[in-house]
This record gives C-alpha cells, structure tokens and sequence, in this order.
C-alpha cells in the first residue's frame, strides 16, 4: 500500500466528505440483488465517486494497493458498488480519475464517445439487476475524439471510413443539438452526448428504468478533465 493509500484511505475519505463509514457499511441491501451485493445506496456511491476524484486530483499517484489479497477476495465473486459508462480513450481510466480504486469495485462499459449501444445496455443491465450496482456514471470527457469527428462530420461533411462512419454517426443529433449554442462546440457536444445517453439509458432499459424509479438506481452523466483531473458531475 503507497503512502497515499495510508493517509487518505476510502474510509477516512468517505469520512472526510461528511460520510459515516459504519452507515456505508450498514446500509441497505437491495432486495432483488445478488446476496453479495454492496450495501452502498445510490447517494452514498456517488459521493464515493467524488471523493476519489478529490483524491486523483489532489493527489494523483499511482496506487500501489496489495493486489494479491484484493484479487484473491473477488475471484470468486463481484459487488462493484459504481457502474462507469465512459470512453474507450486512453487518457479516461476510470479505476485511477476516481481515486485509485481497485479489483472488484468499478463495473465498467467503455466505447469510443461513451454511447448506450445493445451490447452496453445489456452489460448496465447486469451491473444493475444481477450485481446490484446501485449507481450508473456516464462520463464524457474534454477534447473526446469521437464527438470531435462528429462535429467533423456535421459542420464539414467528413466521411468516415468503415465501422467508424457508423459509431460516429450515432453522436451527430448530439452535435446537432448545441448548434450555435455559445461557447465550444465540441465541448458543448460533449456534454450533450452524455446527457443523451444518460436519458437513453433509463427510457430504452425497462430494467433499469424499473430500479431508477425504485431509487436502487441512480443515472448520472459527468463530464472529466484532461487537464485537471476533475470530474464534474453535471446532474
Ligand atoms: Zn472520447
């Protein structure tokens, strides 16, 4: 364990942002969930998400976590207590931008401009029902690749070659949607997107749209910064 680890551990850090460690453990179990479900609420595995940005951000080191006991704990089962919906792009690692999480916590669907296909409906659609995660994160990110050559393809008339044409052509109604709106346009689109496939998300799935409006679920789109580390979560 790294000295980051010793001195702002996710105990003490939940604790730090106002969060009772005994209540995270104690909390309520989802019912229809695997027994091994986590006992987070939506709420509180939010406010988990944003004290491991907290922590990326003010303390950005490379985790040295005993991995070993931690593999050895999961193996035979899973309770990741966030889902993370986010972009296939290198620089957006999920387990390091929420503050060096480790084996078993973070369920991820990662594509290029984070999009709700049927394959990552299904994937959100297990984290949420089978592993009772109780909290969906879709994070877009600053100077997104896949949103840019949308906004290519709209103001520009790109063409893409091959499967990348039509993974991109599903972003364009987001780009389309900021038109002339102030202040960057990509940027803008961005945001739109996440926001689209967070609504997506909860009218396409009946399943998760079922938990959502239970409360075991709770859909959020973000937005991270490249260049602070900053995750900002827009709803
Ligand atoms: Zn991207």
């Amino acid at each position: 364990m790294c000295i980051n680890c010793l001195q702002l551990g996710r105990r003490r850090f939940l604790s730090a942002a106002g969060i009772a460690g005994t209540g995270l453990l104690l909390g309520t179990r989802r019912a229809d969930a695997s027994p091994a479900a986590t006992a987070l609420s939506p709420v509180d595995a939010l406010a988990a998400l944003k004290a491991g940005n907290q922590k990326f951000v003010a303390a950005p080191l490379a985790c040295e976590k005993d991995m070993a006991r931690q593999r050895a704990e999961v193996a035979k089962s899973q309770s990741p207590w966030a889902t993370i919906l986010t972009c296939a792009d290198s620089r957006v690692v999920p387990e390091l931008v929420f503050g060096g999480t480790g084996l078993g916590e973070l369920f991820v669907a990662r594509n290029a401009g984070n999009m709700a296909d049927t394959a990552t409906l299904g994937t959100l659609e297990y984290g949420a029902e089978h592993l009772g995660s109780p909290l969906i994160v879709v994070l877009g990110h600053e100077r997104c690749g896949a949103v840019a050559a949308a906004v290519e393809v709209v103001t520009k008339k790109a063409r893409l070659p091959g499967s990348i044409g039509l993974m991109v052509d599903a972003i364009v109604p987001a780009v389309q949607a900021v038109l002339g709106k102030p202040g960057d346009l990509i940027d803008n689109a961005v945001r739109e997107n996440s926001r689209r496939t967070a609504a997506k998300i909860a009218s396409e799935s009946a399943i998760i749209g079922e938990l959502a409006g239970q409360g075991k679920v709770k859909i959020v789109y973000a937005h991270y910064d490249l260049d602070s580390g900053v995750v900002e979560f827009l709803t």
